[in-house]
């Protein structure tokens, strides 16, 4: 299981980077399977003596060097790759050469095979999704050209006869004893290899859009130091909680904390240590409060806001009491010395919904308590 995730990191981390080597590699290593199957279903095609009256063997030479030469450009191109596995360089004639041909050769396919009773479309599409993780649709725009006027080009070709469906095969495959066991077989392995793949990877890639949302989400939501709640978003719950309390008539307050010359310890211990502080006391604000229905923030630099919901003034005033001693007994270690750390809190009761006036009234109080000498709670 932690195998599987770390892989899936790993993979995450490759497609985040997208490196052409990276790219290549991938694309040769999935499609190379279903080369050499199809190379090897074109060399009993050809060699199986039952097989010669169901294809048509011209076409049929034609398509087995396809075949060959697509076993050989995988495997080059995954030997050139994993040998430079590590580089970053770009490697733009590769990429866009290896993804032209995988299209190309896709689309062939689908028109020597027939797009009826095969899976080539279903292939199509996976070589169009596996070459879109891993490159940029540039690098896609020349192959997925070429394969859409192939494919439009055929369909008024075949209609007015001049060429015929499926032009590989010369009698339909599925009838006959022998053969149609080793074309069934074939078929089914395609189908079921493909889909898998193609089912696979869409639900990975929906896993990975989601989980990439909610990294972002948290990012626009979260102070990225101390993973409280940031102030934008502090201030839209505490809109809210006001307007609640308007219709309830339940108390709310408000506490406005700053530490104490925190420019000091900055200055002494250096900003790692001024950064530990604030991440302990991001802590602390959880840990003394009724968190999460209690609300901290960080509400910027070194100042914390905490939202009490149905708290009155008296109820707050003694959990702020309990932040700032909590805080002043914690001893805080830096390159073997010690230090303590303080915090001015202010306190203010929500009146009327108006939040802004209530945090304005915790800001002077938060002012009253750094002018009355700071380590201290002031409440009004
Ligand atoms: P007072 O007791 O009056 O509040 O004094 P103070 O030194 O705490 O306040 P002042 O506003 O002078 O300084 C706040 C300092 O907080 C300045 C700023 O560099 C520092 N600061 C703000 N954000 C961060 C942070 O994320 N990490 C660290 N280490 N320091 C920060
Ligand atoms: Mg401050
Ligand atoms: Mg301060």
């Amino acid at each position: 299981m932690k195998a599987g995730s770390r892989a899936l990191r790993w993979l995450e981390d490759q497609l985040t980077h997208r490196r052409d080597v990276a790219g290549c590699l991938f694309v040769a290593l999935v499609a190379q399977p279903v080369a050499v199957q199809l190379a090897v279903m074109g060399l009993i095609g050809y060699f199986h003596p039952g097989a010669a009256a169901l294809f048509d063997r011209d076409v049929l030479r034609l398509v087995l060097v396809l075949n060959l030469a697509a076993v050989l450009v995988y495997a080059g191109v995954a030997v050139y790759c994993w040998r430079r596995f590590l580089s970053t360089r770009p490697r733009p004639a590769l990429a866009y050469g290896l993804v032209t041909f995988l299209l190309v050769s896709s689309a062939a396919m689908v028109l020597l095979y027939g797009h009826l009773d095969t899976p080539f479309v279903v292939m199509l599409f996976a070589s169009v999704v596996l070459a879109r993780i891993w490159f940029p649709l540039r690098v896609l725009a020349p192959g997925l050209a070429v394969a859409v006027l192939m494919l439009l080009a055929a369909e008024p070709l075949v209609r007015t006869g001049v060429m015929r469906y499926a032009p590989l095969l010369s009698a339909p495959m599925f009838t006959g004893s022998q053969l149609a066991l080793f074309w069934d077989i074939s078929m089914q392995v395609l189908t079921i290899s493909t889909s898998l793949f193609f089912i696979a990877t869409v639900i990975y890639l929906f896993a990975l859009m989601e989980r990439r949302h909610r990294t972002l989400e948290n990012l626009a939501r979260l102070d990225t130091l101390t993973g409280l709640l940031n102030r934008a978003t502090f201030m839209r719950l505490f809109e809210e909680e006001c307007r609640k309390q308007v219709r309830t008539q339940h108390p709310v307050c408000v506490l406005m904390c700053d530490v104490d010359h925190f420019k000091q310890i900055n200055d002494s211990y250096g900003h790692g240590a001024g950064d530990l502080v604030l991440e302990r006391l991001g802590l602390l604000l959880k840990t003394a409060t009724r968190f999460p229905v209690d609300v901290p923030a960080r509400y910027g630099g070194e100042e914390f806001v905490v939202l009490l919901p149905e708290t009155d003034l008296a109820a707050a005033q003694a959990v702020a009491g309990r932040i700032a001693e909590q805080l002043a007994a914690e001893v805080f270690v830096c390159e073997g010395r010690r230090f303590t750390v303080t915090l001015s809190i202010g306190v203010a009761q929500g009146c009327d919904g108006d939040g802004a006036t209530t945090l304005r009234l915790a800001d002077a109080n938060l002012y009253a308590a750094k002018q009355a000498g700071r380590n201290r709670v002031v409440a009004a």
